[in-house]
């Protein structure tokens, strides 16, 4: 911090949440941090709540600022780093002795940089050699991410840059709320409908984006699908197909045709909800129209069947000729911060850096000659984010895991069993900078730095590389996630490096109970690379081997440099050439497909996973408020957004709560067929009288997916986290 009299220090820097990456400046005022807003093209200078009191955290008193170990009597205790470093990599090693290399798990996070996400997948597969880690943005983004990479050849969640929001003549928002989500995007929507621009929305609920719409769709949870196939149905019969551009650009088309012919308007009305007029009203304003963006988010991708459904909305873009046109297109609203950077870089299961694929031969080669190791000792692909917390500690399953970012006992699907199964774990690790649900019940919790203590890059819902810039430096105590990832790098391959690390002797581990795993049966042999250099705890060394790692793959940062995005707003990527020009708008002349034609697929509606029936009656959806930010972990602790949004609670219609005899503020218990959830009663008509709908920023007793299920979508692996069979009933005291 500066010292008083001092002139106050300022970073340039980007705001730590949502995808929108909004542009601020932290100024450094005797210690005392202060955020300004930054003209930035996301946010030309806005900023919600969120981002004004993002600093509040730095100094906040939960703070985490040592090591914690749970001790013998079942309690965390602060401990040292070397202490820390001991139990983990003692643990790994006898649990990898024991089970295999794939004992170990590695859970990552969409918020995490650039840097952190490679250096993470690199340390599963070079250091762990386990095929077992993947990221909550498989919680997120994955249904979008397939859906666009089955139809382009390529996953950017916005072709183009954000500004062209407000240049469409029509903009459909399929499952996005981005009034409440992303506040500053806003201003894009209001410049759109100034200009004369007509928007629609597609929500089960009235939030603040319908409210701003020219014609909101009120669609059953769960019926998106049948929707788009319905306008493009009336395409079709209207003759506002653009023949030319399916011909020329594209493939697949009479498959679709065929689906769409039988969605007449009528059938869609009986399954949605929506009505016949309402199809026609939203089918004309797509068709005639010249300039057209049709964007989907969580709404319409957290289900079961969350790629088609988003398929069937790229369906209708294709067949509409957006894609590739100036000020036309197809997009995906990012939430996470570096939900698009932290898909690229290898943290994903099936990943390698560069977004290539782990199975394909070629990118295994690339990718081991840059980070020096035979290409058949990486391991292969593992299995999705629900699919690996629910084989926690089973027979096959992983016996350890290290969470970097994420807070999965708030929010993974079916939460409950999840918890249940982190608990069964030999060692559980979480890196954080203050205590969530998960690091309470860890066995080795590492306090890490905070945004604005470090420097790296974010990649955000435009494809666009930024830099994330420190204003200080970490608190004592304090260490960077990469700084942990090479320490335990270093201690992994090369154990004469730290010779504090001892194993402990079996009678220590018989003796003590938070010795849950194994002894070291020997030790393991280094994976065939050197031990990593004190550098790779560098975010501009580790950027620039990312850089080296990605080239030649579909998301190419070999062109972005750091100075490069300090003289402009951020590069785009695909950037291959430092001298070359980046891409802030993709598909003019071609797809990224091997002929270079989109896709189209065939898609037909079908039920959600668990429809309502007589003992669960009403079907819930999820969502997020403008105050609180994913898990909560981060928000919850802030005093503004606390007393803005303080708990969670039920949305119910004013017909059902009538039926239920529930008023305002009535403590309601939701059922599902996995658990239950008590918050107090919303009673407002913006919600569907068939639907409840409660936020998932909460754990405990209020805690949203404790009733969500954990279906998952067959390609993406997505959790059908927006619609579940539910009943619900008032609390009497
Ligand atoms: Fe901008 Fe998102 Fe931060 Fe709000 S939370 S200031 S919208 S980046």
């Amino acid at each position: 911090a500066t010292s008083p009299g001092q002139p106050p220090r300022e970073a340039a820097t980007h705001c730590p949440y949502c995808a929108l990456q909004c542009g601020m400046v932290l100024r450094d005022s005797a210690g005392r941090v202060e955020v300004l807003p930054r003209d930035f093209p996301t946010n030309r200078g806005g900023l919600c709540q969120k981002g004004w009191t993002a600093a509040e955290l730095l100094d906040h008193p939960e703070r985490l600022t040592t090591p914690l170990l749970r001790g013998p009597d079942g309690r965390l205790r602060p401990a040292t780093w070397a202490e820390a470093y001991d139990r983990i990599v003692t643990g790994i090693r006898g649990l990898q002795a024991a089970h295999g290399r794939d004992a170990v798990a590695i859970f990552g996070g969409g918020g995490l940089t650039n840097e952190k996400a490679y250096a993470l997948g690199k340390f599963a597969r070079v250091a762990l050699r386990t095929r077992n880690i993947d990221y909550n943005g498989r919680f997120c983004m994955s249904s979008a991410a397939a859906a666009g990479m089955r139809a382009f050849g390529v996953d950017r969640g916005l072709p183009f840059p954000l500004a062209d929001l407000g240049r469409a003549d029509t903009l459909l928002l399929v499952g996005a709320n981005p009034a409440e989500t992303m506040p500053p995007l806003a201003r894009y929507l209001t410049e759109q409908r100034e200009r004369g621009g007509r928007l629609i929305v597609v929500d089960p609920r009235v939030t603040a984006t319908a409210r701003l719409a020219d014609l909101h769709l009120q669609p059953l949870p769960g019926t998106d699908l049948a929707v788009a196939n319905a306008l493009l149905h009336l395409a079709l019969t209207e003759g506002w197909v653009d023949r030319e551009y399916v011909a020329s650009r594209t493939e697949g088309f009479d498959a679709v045709r065929r689906i769409a012919a039988g969605w007449w308007p009528a059938r869609a009305e009986r399954l949605s909800g929506v009505p016949v007029a309402d199809l026609e009203a939203a089918a004309r304003a797509l068709g005639t129209a010249r300039n057209v963006i049709i964007l989907t988010a969580r709404g319409a991708e957290q289900h079961a069947k969350g790629v088609d459904t988003v398929s069937a909305f790229v369906n209708l873009a294709l067949a509409l000729g957006l894609p590739g046109r100036p000020g036309s297109g197809y997009g995906c609203l990012t939430g996470q911060g570096n939900g698009q950077g932290g898909r690229e870089h290898g943290q994903k299961a099936d990943q390698l850096p560069g977004y290539r694929k782990i199975d394909d031969p070629a990118a295994r080669e690339h990718v081991a000659a840059v980070w020096g190791v035979n290409p058949d000792d990486l391991p292969g692909p593992g299995v999705s984010a629900y699919e690996l917390l629910d084989s926690l500690g089973t027979p096959d399953g992983p016996k350890a895991l290290l969470v970097f970012g994420s807070n999965p006992v708030v929010s993974a699907p079916r939460a409950a069993r999840i918890t249940g199964r982190l608990r069964d774990l030999d060692l559980l690790v979480v890196a954080d900078f203050l205590l969530s649900e998960t690091a309470e019940l860890a066995d080795v919790v590492l306090p890490t730095a905070q945004w604005a203590e470090e420097d790296g890059t974010m990649t955000n819902l435009e494809g666009r590389v930024l830099r994330r810039r420190a204003l200080r430096e970490p608190p004592p105590g304090v260490r960077t996630d990469l700084r942990i990832l090479a320490d335990l790098t270093t201690a992994l391959t090369a154990p004469s490096a730290l010779p504090a690390l001892s194993a402990p002797s079996a009678e220590v581990v018989a003796g003590d109970p938070s010795y849950r795993f194994l002894p070291s049966r020997g030790p393991l042999q280094p994976p065939d690379t050197a031990a990593d250099s004190a550098d790779s705890a560098d975010p501009r060394v580790v950027f620039a081997e990312l850089r080296r790692a990605s080239a030649g793959g579909l998301a190419d940062y070999a062109g972005v440099t750091w100075e490069r995005i300090d003289a402009a707003d951020g590069v785009f990527w695909p950037c291959p050439d430092e001298d070359g020009p980046d891409s802030p708008r993709l598909f003019a002349d071609r797809f990224a497909t091997p002929n270079g034609r989109a896709r189209f697929h065939p898609v037909e509606h079908r039920p959600a996973a668990e429809e309502v029936c007589d003992e669960y009656p009403l079907y819930l959806t999820t969502g997020r408020v403008l105050a609180q930010y994913q898990s909560g972990t981060q928000t919850r602790r802030v005093g503004a957004l606390r007393r803005a949004a303080p708990g969670p609670f039920v949305e119910l219609h004013p017909d059902l709560a009538a039926r239920l005899g529930v008023e305002e503020g009535d403590e309601l218990l939701v059922r599902s067929r996995r658990g239950e959830l008590r918050a107090p009663a919303r009673v407002t008509a913006t919600i569907r009288p068939d639907t409840l709908f409660t936020p998932f920023h909460w754990g405990g007793d209020g805690r949203a997916n404790s009733v969500t299920n954990d279906a998952l979508d067959p390609v993406s692996r997505m959790p059908e986290f927006k619609v579940c069979a539910v009943r619900v009933e008032k609390v009497t005291p």
